[in-house]
């Protein structure tokens, strides 16, 4: 009869291991395999959870982004191996620090999330950020040798700085990469200014790739003068960058974004073409001028760069005499030996190599001799005070028997008036430039530039 049970069949399974399995899988996709730390999935879930607590208690809760320093570096040193375990190492140290109710997550690599729920006050995020700091400090001991290790630590706090999860990371991250930027191995909070600095500087990065695709950086040249003769000696090429509304940026605020973006390869390139194509056409039109570019550091130590200054000689069709670079002393500490040979190819071109900024960096004696420049810049802050300071006479007396000793042609930087050019010449120097000659100019404005000086 429809309707009416007659029967029933009773099926028993075995699902201990069904559940050990899916409780298995669970725990796998919510936690990191090599340090059995929650990942980015529960952190995501607990920082939720703890929010919505805090709402209701009017606590604060704090995500504290941890990136090691140099751990790349570290990695390729030790081996895969060992920096698996460094890490697992780090992890059980975080994890000894905070309390039992916080959470201890690896997002990636060498990223760690520590998130401190239900705050009542800043000292308790004070207190936990500076011992994570502490605790990395002490030397790690692997395979019977120490490592020691620092880390970055960005900061962001519901409800101050952010509302959601995925706000409170990204801040976090803006201040971290703020630490990072400025040394590593410390601790910055998050702040509004910060999150105005990012906006900057991206909007800096977009428009220097913008400019970059349109080959549209432009390149001044400012003459450098003989003091001996009034004779115009050369010209240094500066970058300029226009922005949409035409206005003028000075490279002191796009070469330190362009350098760290990796742009500065493609801008030194264009800037180097341009400003060779540009003595190119002095030469042709009778008034062979010698160009003096500018090379950032990382420009100068990428591989094939000594290439590519002999390939664009070459296709501008520019004799090598007619150009010098000019290499910032950072630029050579990479990697001394790369630095020596980069130079000493350079120079066998024909090509002449400036050291900028002199007097600025480490500027010791054993490694100025170990370098085989043919002019030494001397940075515009010996020339300010020259003419009312003794002190100022004295240092740049210095450097010029330390030039003169070893055999280098000065060029003084930043000469704005008469009365320091009279001290210069006083003091034997040679060669100069700046403003009181005159101001970076495009080409084409540069016409009376070739007119000897009154001395
Ligand atoms: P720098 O190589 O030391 O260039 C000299 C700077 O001093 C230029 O600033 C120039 O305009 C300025 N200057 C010249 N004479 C005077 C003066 O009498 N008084 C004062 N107060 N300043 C004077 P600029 O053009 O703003 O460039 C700043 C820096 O940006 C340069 O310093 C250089 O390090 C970098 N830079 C410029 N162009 C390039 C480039 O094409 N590539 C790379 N990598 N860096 C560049
Ligand atoms: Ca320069
Ligand atoms: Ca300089």
């Amino acid at each position: 009869m429809a309707g009416h049970v007659s029967g029933g069949v009773i099926v028993f399974q075995d699902v201990t291991d069904a559940i050990a399995m899916a409780t298995q899988m669970t725990h796998l996709t919510n936690h990191d395999q090599l340090t059995g730390l929650p990942n980015r999935v529960l952190l995501h879930d607990r920082m939720q959870q703890a929010i919505t607590v805090a709402e209701s208690t009017g606590h604060m809760v704090a995500t504290l982004l941890i990136d090691l320093d140099n751990f790349k570096y570290i990695n390729d040193a030790v081996g895969h191996h060992l920096g698996d375990n460094i890490i697992q190492h780090v992890a059980r140290r975080l994890d000894g620090v905070v309390d039992t109710r916080d959470t201890v997550s690896r997002i990636g690599g060498d990223e760690f999330v520590v998130m401190i729920s239900d705050c009542k006050n800043m000292s308790c995020i004070n207190r936990v950020s500076t011992q994570i700091l502490e605790a990395i400090k002490d030397p790690f001991t692997l395979a019977g040798e120490e490592h020691r290790l620092s880390v970055s630590m960005g900061i962001s706090i519901y409800p101050n700085d952010a509302k959601t999860p995925e706000e409170l990371m990204r801040h976090a991250d803006t201040a971290m990469y703020k630490v990072k930027s400025e040394g590593k191995n410390n601790i910055a909070f998050y702040s509004n200014s910060l999150s105005h600095e990012l906006e900057e500087r991206l909007s800096i990065e977009k428009l220097l790739h913008q400019r970059i695709k349109e080959e549209a950086l432009e390149v001044y040249f400012q003459p450098k003068y003989s003091l001996v003769d009034g004779q115009l000696t050369g010209m240094e090429a500066l970058v300029r960058m226009f922005n949409q509304s035409g206005q003028l940026l000075p490279p002191i605020v796009f070469i330190p974004v362009a350098e760290e973006s990796d742009l500065i390869n493609q801008l030194g390139k264009q800037v180097l073409e341009k400003s060779c194509r540009q003595a190119k056409r002095w030469l042709d039109e009778g008034r062979p001028t010698k160009v003096a570019v500018n090379i950032g550091a990382s420009q100068f130590n990428k591989f094939g760069f000594t290439k590519t200054v002999a390939d664009t000689l070459l296709k501008c069709d520019l004799p090598a005499k007619y150009l010098e670079l000019e290499i910032t002393e950072s630029a050579l500490i990479e990697n001394i030996n790369a630095a020596k040979q980069a130079i000493t190819s350079l120079q066998k071109i024909g090509i002449t190599i400036a050291l900028d900024d002199f007097g600025t960096g480490y500027s010791s004696l054993s490694y100025l001799r170990s370098f085989n420049f043919n002019v030494l810049k001397v940075d515009r802050s010996f020339i300010n005070d020259i003419a009312e300071e003794e002190q100022a006479r004295n240092l740049f007396n210095a450097i010029k028997h330390l030039a003169d000793s070893l055999n280098l042609n000065i060029v003084c930087e930043g000469v704005e008036n008469e009365a320091q050019l009279k001290v210069l010449q006083e003091m034997g120097c040679t060669e100069a430039q700046g403003y009181y000659f005159s101001k970076p100019l495009p080409a084409e404005e540069l016409e009376n530039a070739w007119a000897s000086i009154a001395l």
